[in-house]
């Protein structure tokens, strides 16, 4: 069979590092779109991290740029495109919610248009999020839950997530959306709550810090590793049929008691060193998040391989590596 290609949208990201891996053990040339900033340098501090910098292929342009994306679907004529290009902080969203709607919702249907135009075979995966149920309908969440987004950030991804359902259900493509619950890895960005702990703890251990500043520590997640979670991914574009699926742990967990496992491995006490800043509360919050990823065990054969301790661990270890 012919080397197939695959084309990853937000590549340079945390999702975009490892499936790139995965995707290259699995024998596919894979190419990356990288949005241009103010120079031609790329932030590739991940795929460095991975040792695979040199074996993808990275081409310039932004999701906000539907010309461009022509022109490299044209170009690269992929079988397989995974849309995981975003402004995916939740809380940035608010202060950014225009762009936040061009680039995680419009930034879909630009990626998606392309397709339509100039390869309508090739298989499409939208990242869509937990997110979009944000003010939780059902105590545990699948593909069947009503949604009720919470911030700019869920909003746009649930326009996203609809508008991947319409091109499959209009124009017959096979277009798949992953309702992935949060995932995290020591490639998470810094801002997101689980990497902000773990670097914080790192910093606490070897003396370069005393505290560690988080807004509502209440908060519930149903945290998995990104490891696991872009095989998912992969499956959802290898089946007969293009559909949605939800990929969770089954396990929720408070911010609270997420921070504990990280102070408790590194042998620190999480009483000394934890500060509750009220700015890093959100305008709306998305109380308590449970995944039910069932049709994903049954149909994609997918579950969950690492656990939150196992992942905490993982994460600070990193973290004090990076530090050293
Ligand atoms: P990251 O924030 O780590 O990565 C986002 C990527 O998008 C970066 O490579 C970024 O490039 C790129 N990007 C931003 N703006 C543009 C643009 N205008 N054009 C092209 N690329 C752009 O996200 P994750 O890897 O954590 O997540 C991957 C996807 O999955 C995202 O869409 C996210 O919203 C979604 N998701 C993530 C979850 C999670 O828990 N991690 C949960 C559910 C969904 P650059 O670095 O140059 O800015
Ligand atoms: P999100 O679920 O995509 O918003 O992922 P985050 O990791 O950004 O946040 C997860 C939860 O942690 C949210 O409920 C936040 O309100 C909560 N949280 C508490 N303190 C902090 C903090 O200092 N930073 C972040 N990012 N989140 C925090």
């Amino acid at each position: 069979m012919s080397q197939k290609t695959a084309l990853i949208t937000g590549i340079t990201g945390q999702d975009g590092a490892y499936l790139a891996q995965l995707l290259l053990s699995q024998g596919y040339h894979v190419c990356g779109l990288v949005p241009r900033r103010s120079t031609s340098e790329v932030n590739l501090v991940r795929l460095e991290w991975l040792g695979i910098t040199k074996e993808v292929e990275l081409v310039d342009g932004d999701l906000l740029d539907l010309s461009g994306l022509v022109r490299i679907v044209q170009r690269i004529q992929p079988d397989e495109v995974f849309n995981l290009g975003a402004q995916s902080f939740v809380k940035t969203s608010w202060d950014q919610p225009i762009l936040t709607g061009q680039v995680s919702g419009l930034g879909a249907v630009n990626v998606l248009e392309a397709l339509r135009l100039i390869k309508p075979d090739a298989r499409y995966y939208q990242a869509s999020t937990s997110e979009m149920y944000g003010l939780i309908q059902e105590p545990l969440q699948s593909e069947k839950t009503p949604f009720y987004p919470r911030s700019p950030y869920a909003a746009a991804k649930l326009y996203a997530h609809w508008m991947t359902v319409n091109y499959r259900e209009s124009f017959d493509m096979y277009a798949c959306s992953g309702i992935l619950f949060n995932h995290e890895s020591p490639l998470r960005g810094l801002e997101f709550v689980t990497r902000k702990v773990t670097d914080g703890v790192a910093r606490i251990k070897k003396g370069l810090e005393t505290e560690l500043r988080l807004g509502n520590i209440d908060a519930k997640r149903d945290w998995g590793h990104a490891r696991d979670y872009v095989k998912a991914m992969w499956l959802m574009l290898q089946q007969d049929q293009a559909d949605d699926y939800v990929i969770a742990t089954g396990r929720t967990t408070t911010v609270r008691d997420m921070c504990r496992i990280a102070f408790d491995y590194a042998g620190l006490n999480m009483e000394e060193h934890l500060v509750i800043d009220p700015a890093f509360f959100r305008p709306a919050e998305v109380d308590i998040l449970l995944g039910d990823a069932s049709k994903a065990r049954a149909q994609l054969g997918w579950e969950a391989e690492t656990s939150l301790e196992d992942m905490i661990k993982e994460m600070v270890e990193a973290d004090l590596e990076r530090l050293s």
